[in-house]
């Protein structure tokens, strides 16, 4: 395992925190097209000019990745000079990368002070695989939902993030992976397709649907043509099951949707997903159907973490394909990812096979997630703030290996 700190690959200092004394400066990442048009207008940007000046700042940042306003070779000096004053740029702060011996990258970023200024930490997975690239952010810093299996569950909710929090996890990814059009050519090892991030998954901390809005607004970014160029059919937002926001959540974020359902019957979910008491899970599925523009083309996937012993019978798999009955979907079979003070344990792995032969029967793709980084709590549920986790004695030492000769800013190997 690899752990580094390479402050100086960071193109700049942290986030929206060099204020001056008279205003802080705007962040800003995390602005829709609409957003930073409003911005500029407040700023003293004659109208006329507003809507191009925009989509000039648009194309720099979340094309390009610039990270300084002297990058913005197409904005006079004055104006630039204008913007430096006012606007702010930087980065979200990363505290530690680790790399797992199978090559996932999970950073620990520091977001910028809230308005008590305390300043949390969420984490970011990038998981290189031969022919594509998943980042799985963050939405939330913990969570308010207490799903028994989840490490991020154990930490209560601490904020939500805003929608330049989640974006700017791209952005960072994007940096230390040398993603930008500019650097792509000078990069090695790029996955096939030329890109290193080829999938977003909303699989990281949080809910998204408790903080509806500023996901809207990141995916909005985030899948713009002319920005980061992830198309929606490549973003996935996973959700626990709050049945109010799913319908809503495909009219208006547009995204791929994945349900976390983990059991069968109301009994076992409730014991797993405690959220199953208000929204079972009829209710959940009747959502899931009603879930716009669902085609064979166009499926939901459903999680299914294989616990031993408690959710992993044959019977469960029956009972399975019988609750997806009219709806298309596929279900990913994760193998429980354990965690300090955990009591369950992974299913075995030729049980987890027959359970996957019998949602593969019933004509569904039935994919077993290879779990990965679990080496550096990078897998699915293992996320929470190392500002939680970590001793501060483990911190020193993290930022002590500072200078370890494997560098973060070696080039990604590969799966
Ligand atoms: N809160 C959202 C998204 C984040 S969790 C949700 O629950 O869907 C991302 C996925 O990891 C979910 O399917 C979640 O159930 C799963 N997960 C949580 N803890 C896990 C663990 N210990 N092992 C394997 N998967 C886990
Ligand atoms: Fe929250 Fe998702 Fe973990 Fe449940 S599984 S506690 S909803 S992060």
């Amino acid at each position: 395992m690899t752990v580094t700190l390479d402050i100086a690959r960071q193109r700049t200092g942290t986030a929206a925190t060099d204020t001056n004394a008279a205003a802080p400066r705007t962040w800003l990442i995390g602005k829709t097209r609409r957003q930073l048009q409003a911005t500029l207008e407040d700023i003293g940007v004659p109208a006329a000019q507003t809507r191009m000046r925009a989509n000039q700042l648009w194309h720099w940042l979340y094309n390009r990745g610039a990270a300084s306003f002297a990058e913005m070779t197409n904005i006079s000096k004055d104006l630039r000079a204008r913007f430096a004053e006012v606007f702010d740029l930087s980065r979200l702060e990363i505290v530690t990368e680790q790399i797992s011996t199978d090559g996932t990258r999970k950073w620990l970023l520091r977001l910028p002070p809230d308005e008590l200024g305390r300043r949390h930490e969420v984490e970011t997975v990038y998981i290189p695989e031969e022919d594509r690239g998943t980042l799985c952010i963050s939405s939330q810093v913990g969570c308010t939902l207490t799903c028994t299996f989840c490490h991020t569950g154990t930490q209560t909710l601490v904020r939500n993030l805003t929608a330049g929090e989640i974006a700017g996890q791209v952005m960072v990814a994007r940096d230390r992976l040398g993603e930008w059009p500019h650097l792509i050519g000078q990069a090695q090892n790029v996955p096939a397709g030329g890109r290193f991030i080829t999938n977003i998954v909303l699989m990281g901390m949080g809910e998204p649907l408790y903080n509806f809005d500023n996901v809207r607004d990141a995916v909005e970014i985030i899948s713009d043509g002319e920005g980061l160029s992830l198309s929606k059919r490549r973003i996935t937002l996973s959700t626990s099951g709050l049945v109010p926001e799913i319908v809503r959540a495909g009219n208006e974020i547009g995204s791929m949707l994945a349900i976390s359902l983990h059991g069968t019957t109301d009994e076992i979910r409730n014991r797993l997903v405690p959220l199953n008491r208000k929204y079972p899970i009829a209710e959940l599925l009747q959502a899931c159907r009603d879930y716009p523009g669902l085609s064979n083309a166009k499926r939901i996937t459903f999680e299914y973490v294989m616990i031993k012993g408690v959710n992993d019978s044959i019977e469960d798999a029956r009972r399975l394909v019988k609750l997806l009955k009219g709806i298309p979907a596929k279900v990913n079979l994760i193998p429980f990812n354990p965690w300090p003070g955990t009591d369950y344990e992974c299913s075995d792995w030729d049980h987890i096979e027959k359970f996957a032969q019998v949602v593969l029967k019933a004509g569904y793709a039935s994919p077993v997630r290879t779990p990965r980084g679990r080496d550096i709590l990078a897998a699915c549920g293992q996320l929470k703030s190392a500002s939680e986790r970590m001793k501060k004695t483990e911190r020193d030492a993290l930022s002590a290996r500072r200078a370890t000769p494997e560098s973060a800013a070696a080039p990604v190997s590969g799966a």
